[in-house]
């Protein structure tokens, strides 16, 4: 997405003062903070905002979750490969979804399989334990794909409500708002796709040496602690992070911006 060709205001990231006009070295006459801090070259993007790689995308979480101010200080208000980054975030939700619940599929077939020894088979055919947890699987990807979709437009307006009225209803709060979003679904996303990871040793425990477990429910109730858990940290982790970004960009200045001030 272009920018205007004209340098908006260097505004102050604590009260929005128009800094237009003052010296580098200066205070925000408003409210005292060094003028120094805001400039547009000290937010650099966070990794992914600077390559739209996997490594920088799981990168951003990881400064996300270990390194927080590191990722308020990084982060820009520029928008660019925004369908890149949000096409590897919805990856995440299927991949995290289609693989936990493969697994699982795989486990009760394999327990079906060793059903003759086991005292746990239910006793069901085959056939229809593939078919049925075929269908199970698919519709439970798509409720999960359409959970993470509602959610994301839940925080997208919250974020925009935040940024908006800041800086009024127009594009460029839009696109900071859109930044938002992608930032807080990318820290999201790597909490599910890392808790879904975690969650299948449980799962394979259950599989590959089921005849170590005195009950095979308990490794489901492991399972289920772990996905379950993780599935409702990214819930929160996307609320909170995409509220924080947005208000870390409604503030942020725009590159550029630091053409307004005079020289020292
Ligand atoms: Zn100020």
């Amino acid at each position: 997405m272009t920018q205007s060709k004209e340098p908006p205001p260097l505004r102050c990231e604590h009260c929005r003062y128009d800094l237009t006009g003052l010296k580098r070295s200066d205070n925000c006459p408003e409210c005292g903070t060094p003028i120094e801090g805001f400039r547009a070259t000290f937010r650099p993007g966070t990794p992914m905002q600077q390559s739209p790689t996997w490594r920088a995308w799981f990168n951003t979480a990881r400064i996300a979750l270990t390194d927080l101010p590191r990722w308020y200080r990084e982060m820009s208000p520029q928008l660019d490969h925004f369908w890149r980054l949000d096409t590897r975030n919805h990856l995440a939700v299927l991949l995290g979804s289609l693989v936990t619940l493969v697994a699982i599929w795989m486990t009760v077939l394999i327990q079906e399989w060793n059903s003759v020894r086991s005292p746990y088979g239910t006793g069901m055919d085959r056939e229809m334990i593939f078919f049925t947890g075929m269908y199970i699987v698919a519709m439970l990807v798509g409720v999960t794909l359409a959970a993470y979709l509602a959610l994301r437009a839940l925080t997208l307006l919250v974020g925009w409500i935040l940024i908006a009225r800041m800086n009024g209803w127009n594009a460029a709060s839009r696109r900071r708002a859109l930044n938002a979003s992608v930032h807080g679904a990318n820290v999201a996303c790597g909490i599910f796709l890392l808790s879904q990871t975690i969650a299948l040793i449980p799962t394979g425990l259950t599989a590959l040496i089921e005849s170590l477990f005195a009950d095979p429910e308990y490794a489901a109730m492991v399972w289920f602690v772990i996905a379950g858990g993780g599935a409702v940290a990214a819930v929160f982790g996307m609320l909170i992070f995409t509220i924080n970004s947005s208000v870390v960009l409604r503030r942020a200045n725009l590159p550029g911006s630091e053409a307004r001030l005079a020289d020292d």
